[in-house]
């Protein structure tokens, strides 16, 4: 007999798919509802028992997982009279992404409707899920997470509880995705740059690969900085703010000659030049975090 917790996930898309694969390899006895059923079958040849109904997967779980598009998706599943008393005594974890405010809004409903309510983050590809790296980070009270910590290992060796609060993990998400979204769209710009200029791209790219230990040196010098209130220039400050501008005016004017798109480097420079304007010219780049409060 499994003396695991009984769980049910609804959802089971990309992410769904993975996470629901994780539950399993762990043994634990898993329902699983899709509104595309076809989605079900490669789960259900791995163990799980599908369900025709979320009310049907609700039913034979303690642990309900949400992982459809979004919040206002699953609310419109779960906000009906039958499936809030299905609920009732029982823990949803919801891994729709959605902002800290949906998320509370969400632990709120739950609250009034006696569900203890986890929010949770997955900072990972479906890849990741199960892995020693993957991770997902959690809000609401500490008490359900440490019920659930065995469960919710099952889906990533980074798993965290990050604050009571129940859209402190949406909040970390955003910041979070934020910084990946500034990588990525700072290496399309680049590329930009470079067919404009006449450059092969494959040689950007590799040169890209090439100083990402000095990218990753710079962003952990301004972590740390940040953290640690550091923002006037010191002995250890790679360069001044004074510096970097202008560089970062070479690249304004290579735009404006270009005809580039420059929505992105007019946004930065948004931050720079009142930086400048305040005279913190000599002081660390990490003092920029004060312009964008
Ligand atoms: P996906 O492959 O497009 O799957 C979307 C899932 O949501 C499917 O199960 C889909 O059902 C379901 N769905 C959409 N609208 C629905 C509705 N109105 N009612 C019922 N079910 C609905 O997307 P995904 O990558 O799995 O993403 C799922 C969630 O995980 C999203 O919130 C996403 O932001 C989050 N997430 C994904 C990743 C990732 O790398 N993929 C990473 C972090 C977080 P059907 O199969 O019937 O269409």
């Amino acid at each position: 007999m499994n003396d695991k917790v009984r769980v049910s996930i609804i959802g089971t898309g990309r992410m769904g798919a993975a996470l629901a694969a994780a539950i399993l390899r762990a043994g634990y006895p898993l329902h699983a509802w899709n509104r595309s059923a076809a989605k079900l079958a490669p789960l259900v040849a791995k163990g799980a028992r599908p369900a025709t109904s979320p009310l049907e997967a609700v039913q034979g779980s303690q642990v309900v997982i949400l992982n459809v598009r979004d919040y206002a998706a699953s609310d419109a599943l779960l906000r009906t009279p039958e499936l809030q008393n299905a609920l009732r005594g029982k823990t949803i974890v919801q891994l729709c992404s959605g902002s800290p405010a949906q998320a509370r809004e969400a632990a709120a409903w739950a609250q009034a409707h006696g569900i203890d309510y986890l929010d949770g983050a997955i900072m990972a590809t479906p890849d990741f899920i199960g892995e020693p790296g993957g991770t997902v980070l959690y809000s609401g009270p500490r008490a359900v997470f440490e019920r659930l910590r065995p469960l919710l290992l099952t889906l990533g060796g980074n798993t965290q509880h990050v604050g009571e609060d129940p859209g402190h993990a949406c909040a970390l998400d955003a910041a979070l995705l934020f910084q990946m979204w500034g990588a990525l769209f700072g290496a399309l710009q680049g590329f930009a740059i470079c067919r404009a200029e006449g450059v092969a791209v494959a040689d950007y790219a590799m040169q890209l690969r090439a100083i990402g230990p000095m990218v990753e040196g710079a962003l952990g010098d301004v972590m740390d900085r940040v953290v640690q209130g550091r923002l006037a220039a010191d002995d250890a400050t790679l360069a001044t703010l004074e510096t970097h501008y202008g560089a970062f005016r070479h690249l304004l004017a290579l735009h404006e000659e270009r005809g580039l798109h420059d929505d992105l480097p007019r946004a930065m420079e948004r931050v720079f030049r009142p930086a400048m304007d305040a005279g913190h010219g000599q002081d660390d780049f990490a003092v920029l975090s004060r312009f964008l409060a």
